[in-house]
């Protein structure tokens, strides 16, 4: 049982008494599986057709909460149903859950059956058909870094959060001594997402305490973000089976490095022949290259929301932690905002290391197209690359320091409005101030401990 497999050979398998569930699952805003575990059998005679969820489900937050403020629903418009339409091109295994598959769902509207554009999958194949248009195709990797916790979710939740004790006690940066005593969650995370069809190529430890990343092989756009939401996911449950807790939020601790998701990109022409490179080049980047990589730079702080969603997504961008701070590009150099990697090489691609580890991974990557794209319209041209420490370079753009000042470059962007439709970025800018309004409301330990007697 290895890898996607067909809906013929499903049959077979529930046939078999192989499998007997199968998770009916959509990707939500925030980067989850969200759906239904239906018996294997009622799937495959039935629900392969489709199924219905609640359509609060993309207008919601981390916590399930239902603010005001979306157009797409409402208490107000009954908080009525979508169509998940399930992908039967994306029936894969969960071999970390006994007897267990699952496959992705296009979100349609209940009457007319046309896609949610706001649907995380919708707004990514929208920029990839952009792409095509013009004669490309984006190869994309996710870098996935997070931190291992001793103890499980329940018990730290039961604590009230407190006392956090990551698995192990230093600093682990390519450490095997370290990183062979976390073996019985990172082994089977990759041997079980290998069998799920994912192309692992290692896990490594990262310069915390605690912290690792996965790294998986570079794929077509739609692949990638699938692989990484199935990663993101296999990672907490196979931690919580061990009985330790994962976490992805970016920022756990204000003393501790930050967690990150780079994105590694570049074109191919729809033959199959990578488009940045060019060995009469400079650096061997080639004009399409340059102007994609210029798009990236221009639009930076328009799309800086969906690589950092949430009020804790900008304490990680901090000087001398490997989190970038300016909207710069260099060659091999990690402390700009977009790294240069395999110069001179059919290897070429660009990194944008902006991301945190809660991205979710089809709007960031959809709104890295948009700007490339954008990139490629204009002919922008690439200005000269930064070099030494970026954290010092006075003369670079910042990147938004906050989730006000990226929420109001998302709702300014008319590259974005124009690239991904009004509907979509209206919908994202009220995710972005319902975040603020929440943080804005609720007390944190923070302001109590430093004022309770001192104020
Ligand atoms: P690093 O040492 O910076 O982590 P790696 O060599 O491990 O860099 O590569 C990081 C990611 O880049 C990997 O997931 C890899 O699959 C991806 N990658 C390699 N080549 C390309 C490419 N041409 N386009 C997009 N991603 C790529």
């Amino acid at each position: 049982m290895t890898g996607v497999v067909s809906f013929e050979k499903l049959k077979k398998q529930v046939a078999a008494h192989e499998i007997d569930t199968v998770l009916v699952c959509l990707v939500d805003m925030q980067g989850r599986l969200m759906g239904k575990r239906f018996h294997a059998r009622n799937f495959v005679e039935h629900a392969f057709e489709e199924t219905h969820c609640c359509n609060y489900l993309l207008a919601t937050d981390l916590e399930m909460a239902t603010p005001d403020g979306y157009a797409s629903t409402s208490w107000e418009s009954g908080y009525g149903d979508y169509v998940m339409k399930p992908d039967l091109s994306t029936i894969r295994p969960m071999p970390w859950l006994e007897g267990t598959a699952m496959v992705l769902c296009d979100v349609l509207d209940h009457h007319t059956h046309k896609e949610i554009p706001h649907s995380p999958r919708a707004v990514l194949k929208k920029q990839v058909a952009r792409l095509a248009e013009l004669g490309f195709a984006a190869q994309t990797a996710t870098e996935l870094e997070f931190f291992l916790f001793e103890k499980s979710f329940d018990e730290i939740r039961k604590s009230g959060f407190r006392d956090l004790e990551p698995i192990s006690g230093y600093n682990e940066d390519y450490h095997i001594l370290q990183t062979t005593k976390e073996e019985a969650i990172m082994r089977p995370l990759r041997n079980h997402l290998v069998a799920a069809g994912l192309p692992i190529e290692n896990t490594k430890g990262e310069a915390e305490a605690g912290q690792e990343e996965l790294n998986i092989r570079y794929s077509p756009a739609m692949d990638c973000a699938e692989f990484h939401t199935v990663a993101k996911h296999a990672t907490k449950e196979i931690a919580w089976l061990n009985g330790r807790a994962a976490t992805f939020l970016p920022k756990w601790h204000h003393d501790r490095v930050g967690s990150s998701s780079h994105i590694h990109q570049s074109l191919w022409t729809l033959k199959g022949k990578s488009a940045f490179f060019d060995a009469d080049k400079d650096l061997g980047m080639s004009d399409t290259m340059r102007h994609y990589v210029a798009g990236l730079l221009k639009f930076a702080p328009d799309y800086t929301y969906f690589m950092a969603p949430y009020i804790n997504s900008y304490k990680r961008f901090a000087k001398g932690t490997f989190a970038p701070t300016k909207v710069t590009w260099s060659v091999d150099n990690r402390t700009s905002g977009f790294r240069l990697c395999g110069a001179g090489t059919k290897a070429i691609r660009m990194e944008c290391r902006v991301g945190g580890s809660d991205i979710n991974p089809y709007l960031a990557i959809a709104a890295q197209l948009a700007a490339g794209i954008s990139g490629l319209e204009e002919k922008l041209e690439l200005a000269a690359p930064t070099r030494g420490d970026v954290y010092r370079d006075k003369k670079a753009k910042d990147i938004p320091t906050n989730l006000s000042v990226a929420a109001d470059a998302l709702r300014k962007s008319k590259m974005l409005r124009e690239a991904m439709g009004d509907e979509v970025i209206d919908h994202y800018v009220r995710a972005a101030t319902w975040e603020q309004e929440e943080f804005a409301r609720i007390v944190t330990d923070y302001e109590v401990a430093r004022g309770f007697e001192r104020a």
